[in-house]
């Protein structure tokens, strides 16, 4: 793959190559990793890992995702956000967090649209969290032309007693997994070390101890058939402990857009992505963007847990389509009719079955006591 040599990458080959030579070190002195570790190094090692060195996101770069795809994808949530604030009773201060803003694209369509209700547009403070100092630099030009007050920070800011609505889009997703696999009877982690054969590559291999009862057990996988594998995301219980925290006490709701199975699935779903290409997830640290399926039967369990209300998940599809997805396309193309195949392009592919439509949901988060969120089935 003559394009794998990085040349036309913003970051140094030779940063890069010390990530993969100083992990390579550390699993010879130390011995395997999680591969929720090996994630975590990947993705956000402060001088070579993947977030914390590179602008991933766009057609030309190594993702593209659905707030770069379509201006309707923001827009939507926008109005989303502005009938949310109407069921919060239109308070007069709106907290609005978004976690991993990428581009700053979802945060630019979603303020605009909201122009239509001034009010609640000057209600409202925006923070944005975000790991990366490049997309962070990105964001704030993208955002520059806003009269919105916005701040930036890498973990969930305080909000004082504003209410909160808080969204992430392809969030969860990269937070990082860890991986067992069911043999004799019990689980057992898979972890990163070095290849046997070649101490210059990492290779999956088994923990030679059995994990604990507790780790998979609270799920009831006993039943599960040698040969399983089941991936559990540990940063989801304190990400959701602290959401459930601000929304009980001020009120308020928070959506999570991924992509993942509505129920538990097992199997292997760690992929790495580089410039829109699958490569071996072990294989290129800290240069392709390390994801895995998101589990919404779990993130729905943890929200529920944690004294909240879940409504969903709805697929992406039937999610937007009920907000009124097609009627603005439709007044896109009336305003624009030399738009009218790209605008087709981007419906089909934020909802069809065969693109982001059905692998992507989204689910809802709410305190207590409000209507049920638009665009979800009353019943859940
Ligand atoms: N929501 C954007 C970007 C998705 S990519 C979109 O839909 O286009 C994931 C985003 O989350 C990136 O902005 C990445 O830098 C950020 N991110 C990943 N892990 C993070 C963490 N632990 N804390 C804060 N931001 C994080």
């Amino acid at each position: 793959m003559a394009d794998q040599t990085g040349e036309n990458s913003a970051f140094p080959q030779g940063l890069r190559d010390d990530l993969k030579r100083r992990l390579a070190q550390r699993l010879a002195c130390d011995g395997p990793l999680t591969v929720a570790a090996f994630m975590a190094e990947a993705l956000y090692d402060r001088q070579a890992g993947y977030y914390a060195t590179k602008d991933p996101i766009g057609a030309e770069r190594d993702f593209i995702t659905a707030p770069e795809i379509s201006q309707m994808f923001g827009e939507l949530i926008g109005l989303w956000c502005v009938q949310t604030w109407k069921d919060l009773g239109e308070p007069e201060r709106l907290h609005l967090i978004e976690l991993g803003p990428g581009s700053g694209a979802l945060m630019s369509d979603a303020l605009r649209a909201a122009r239509v209700a001034p009010d609640f547009a000057n209600a409202l403070r925006v923070s944005l969290v975000e790991i990366s100092p490049a997309l962070q630099a990105a964001q704030a030009q993208k955002l520059s032309n806003t009269s919105t007050p916005i701040d930036w920070t890498d973990t969930l800011p305080k909000t004082g007693n504003a209410p909160c609505v808080i969204i992430g889009n392809e969030f969860i997703d990269c937070l990082p997994v860890r991986q067992f696999i069911r043999a004799q009877g019990q689980w057992w982690e898979r972890l990163v070390g070095l290849d046997p054969n070649d101490h210059d590559r990492l290779a999956f291999v088994l923990s030679p101890l059995p994990a604990p009862d507790h780790i998979c057990g609270e799920f009831e996988l006993h039943e599960a058939e040698d040969g399983a594998l089941i991936e559990i995301r540990p940063g989801v219980t304190p990400l959701i402990e602290t959401v459930g925290h601000r929304l009980s006490a001020q009120g308020g709701r928070a959506l999570f857009i991924d992509y993942g199975p509505a129920e538990r699935e097992f199997g292997d779903t760690l992929q790495a992505v580089r410039r829109h290409q699958k490569v071996l997830p072990l294989d290129t640290p800290g240069e392709a963007d390390l994801t895995a399926r998101v589990d919404f039967a779990a993130l729905r369990r943890a929200i529920l847990g944690n004294g909240l209300e879940a409504s969903g998940p709805a697929t992406q599809g039937e999610w937007l389509v009920r907000l009124g997805l097609e009627h603005r396309a439709a007044a896109l193309i009336a305003q624009s009719p030399d738009q009218r195949t790209r605008i087709a392009t981007q419906l089909l592919r934020l909802t069809d079955d065969n693109e982001m439509g059905t692998l992507f949901k989204v689910l809802c988060a709410s305190s207590v006591g409000l209507p049920p969120p638009a665009g979800f089935e009353e019943s859940p």
